[in-house]
Formats: C-alpha cells, structure tokens, sequence
C-alpha cells in the first residue's frame, strides 16, 4: 500500500533508538525525508546512517535534548516547515504516590506533556496554511489504565491527551490531522528498564520478569518497533485525513476493555 507520503519532509522527536527510531524508519521506507533527534550524538548518527543506507532518503540527525527550549530550536531550525511530526521523549521514572514532589512533576509534564505541546505550536501554523499536516504524539497506554509506579507518566500524558483532544478539532478544518498512538509494552530499552526494577523488586531474573509480564498481555509477547512505526506511518498517510483528535492503542489486548 502506497501511503501517499513520499517527498514530504518528518521531524521525529527522540527517534535515535525504541519506538521514536520505528516510526522514523517506516516513515522514511515511505520516502519521507527526516529530521531525527536524541541526545547521544554517536547514537543518533549510527541510526541516522542507517536509515540513508536503507531508504535512500535525506535525514537530518539533531543532537539534542528536546525537553529544551533550545534544543527544540535547534530540530526546528533544520525544518521549519515540516509536512509531519512525530513527538516523543524518554518517559518518566518509576517511584512511589508519596515520594514525588513538584520537581519531579515539573520534569515529567516538560517532557511529556510541555515539548510535545510547543513542538505543535511551532509547527502547526505552518501546516495551516500549507493546508496539510499529519501529528502524531508517542503517548502511553497509561493514559487509558493507569500503570501505578508510572504516575508522572499517567500524569503528564493525560495532560496531553486533553491538550490533544481540543486542538485536533481546532485545526483540522486547515486539512491538518493529530492524533495520539499508545504504546502497550514493546521489546525497546525502557522496557528493559522497567522490567529490570521489577525483577530486582521481586527477586526474579530479567527473563522471569518479561515472561510473567508476557503472560498478561493476550497476544502473549512484547510489541515490536516496526509494528509501532507502521502504525505511525499510517496515521501520517494521505488515508489518515479523517482520523480527528484519536488515541490509538497498540497493547496486543493488555488492556481489558469494551472500548
Ligand atoms: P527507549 O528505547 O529508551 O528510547 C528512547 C529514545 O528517546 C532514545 O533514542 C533516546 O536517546 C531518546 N530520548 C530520550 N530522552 C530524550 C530527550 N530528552 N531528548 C531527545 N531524545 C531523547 O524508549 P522507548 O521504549 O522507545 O519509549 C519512547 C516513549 O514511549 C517513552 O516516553 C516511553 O515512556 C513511552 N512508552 C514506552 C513503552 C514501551 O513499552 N517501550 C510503553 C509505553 C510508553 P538518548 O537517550 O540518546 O537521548
């Protein structure tokens, strides 16, 4: 399936590695040109190179933190007018309802809530105008069923979700569409990190640990990056175009609800 896109130029927040690298990968195996993000330069470039080779398309590989003001200035200057955009951070530490004080609240809403909000706003007007635009926002499942040692993360993306809810609406008269995708587990870094806490909380190997996890999701295993990017690349088609102010779940059925 052809999804429309080749040519138009995509900044992927946070795209060096995990879900943010799948979605840049299958945007770029579309013929969409890049910008990618991290913050470890060696990183970044690696995958940014890979991408060249595997794709043939231009990518423009940004070393910098994107919870910043400046280093979002710094992706925005290497595209100011980007077709897409892909939002995405690292996602907040694990801890406890009662340890968190408004720092860590205030680190966890700039990056998970705040960047991806002024990464809209600097791109949105343009896509307005341009009367074409696709936004995707990497949130979490957590913003459907709360994941108890992530409540910055359950926060902070709700924030978001609402933040989304609204100004989809408002801008998708101008051809332009947002939208949130909500990742389940996938087999990426973070995972590994969250389930290295758990197996050292409960006393379990890291196998242990995925393989009890695995056993809760009905599709019996971890997401993939590809699969998470081909859904990404979707939301950003020309097939996309009524698809309004939606948040779409890849959990492999985690979540045991009706809707
Ligand atoms: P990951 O494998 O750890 O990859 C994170 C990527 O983001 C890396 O390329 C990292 O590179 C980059 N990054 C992190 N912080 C950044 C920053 N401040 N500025 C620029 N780049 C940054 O994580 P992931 O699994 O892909 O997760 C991506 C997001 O999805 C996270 O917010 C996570 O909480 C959320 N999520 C993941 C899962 C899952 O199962 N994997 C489930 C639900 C939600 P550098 O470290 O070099 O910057």
């Amino acid at each position: 399936m052809d999804l429309g896109i080749a040519g138009k130029w995509a900044i992927v927040c946070a795209s060096s590695k995990g879900l943010g690298l799948g979605c840049a990968r299958a945007l770029a195996a579309e013929g969409v040109n890049l910008v990618m993000n991290g913050r470890t330069a060696e990183t970044l470039e690696a995958a940014a190179d890979a991408v060249r080779r595997d794709f043939g398309v231009d990518v423009r590989a940004v070393a910098a933190d994107i919870t910043t003001e400046a280093g979002r200035a710094e992706v925005l200057a290497q595209c100011a007018a980007p077709d897409i955009l892909v939002t995405n951070a690292g996602g907040p530490p694990p801890g406890l309802w009662s340890e968190w004080e408004r720092e860590d609240f205030i680190r966890a809403l700039d990056a998970n809530m705040l960047s991806p909000i002024a990464m809209m706003k600097a791109v949105l007007p343009g896509m307005m105008t341009r009367k074409w635009g696709r936004v995707v926002n990497i949130t979490s499942q957590s913003v459907k069923s709360p994941i108890a040692v992530l409540g910055l993360s359950n926060a902070a993306r709700a924030g978001l979700t609402g933040y989304v809810a609204g100004t989809a609406r408002q801008v998708a008269g101008a051809g332009v569409v947002v939208n949130n995708l909500l990742p389940g587990i996938h087999a990426t870094d973070r995972a590994v990190s969250l389930d290295t806490g758990v197996a050292q909380a409960r006393g379990i190997s890291l196998e242990e640990a995925r393989t009890a996890r695995s056993a809760t999701i009905p599709a019996g295993r971890y997401g993939s990056t590809a699969e998470f990017g081909a859904t990404c690349a979707f939301m950003c088609s020309q097939f996309a175009g009524y698809m309004v102010g939606q948040n779409i779940l890849l959990d492999g059925g985690a979540i045991n609800a009706t809707l």
